[in-house]
């Protein structure tokens, strides 16, 4: 799927430090048995950061989406809790780091408390992420606009 998707792999490669121009991510430094290089990008999907938005323990004792509901779970795992708020959801703000334009931070690294994180840290919960950060990537480069949807 990757390879049909084109997508360039680097194996066994750390990356150390983002390239910015302002408040513009523009590429990522990395090291590797090659030695260190630099990936020039458009838009960033990241595993790290501090996102617009915590999702919380309280965001969890809701059954209400949000506006900008990306996933939507089962809450399976928290007893009475769980019977109370059968549904939780994610927002895509929680996936928009601070002060960074272009850059989306997915899966277990999206801004949450540690309940919150506790409960979404799974692998179908950060799929679900990383499917939406991508497509989200794909729009906003496609439609010229910044990552939060701004001009
Ligand atoms: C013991 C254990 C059992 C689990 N069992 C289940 C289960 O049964 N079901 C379930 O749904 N979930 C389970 N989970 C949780 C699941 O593993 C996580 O939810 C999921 O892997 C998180 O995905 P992620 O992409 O956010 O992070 P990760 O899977 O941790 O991926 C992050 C990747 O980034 C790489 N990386 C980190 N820093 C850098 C860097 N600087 N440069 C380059 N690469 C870097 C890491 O090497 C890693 O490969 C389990 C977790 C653990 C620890």
């Amino acid at each position: 799927m990757v390879n049909e998707a084109k997508v360039k792999t680097y194996l066994h490669s750390w990356g150390t430090m983002p390239v910015m121009d302002g408040n513009r991510a523009i590429g990522v430094i990395f090291e590797s048995k090659s030695g260190r290089q630099a990936i020039m990008a458009k838009m960033v999907i990241a595993t790290t950061g501090d996102g617009d938005y915590m999702v919380t323990l309280p965001d969890l004792n809701t059954n209400g989406p949000f506006e900008d509901t990306i996933a939507i779970f089962p809450d399976l795992d928290r007893g009475d809790a769980s019977l109370k708020y059968p549904l939780t959801f994610i927002p895509y703000r929680s996936l928009l780091p601070k002060g960074v334009d272009n850059m989306l931070v997915a899966c277990r690294a999206f801004s949450s408390d540690r309940p919150a994180n506790n409960f979404f840290n799974l692998i179908p919960h950060c799929i679900a992420m990383e499917e939406a950060a991508g497509t989200a990537a794909a729009l906003s480069l496609s439609q010229g606009v910044k990552a939060n949807g701004s001009d």
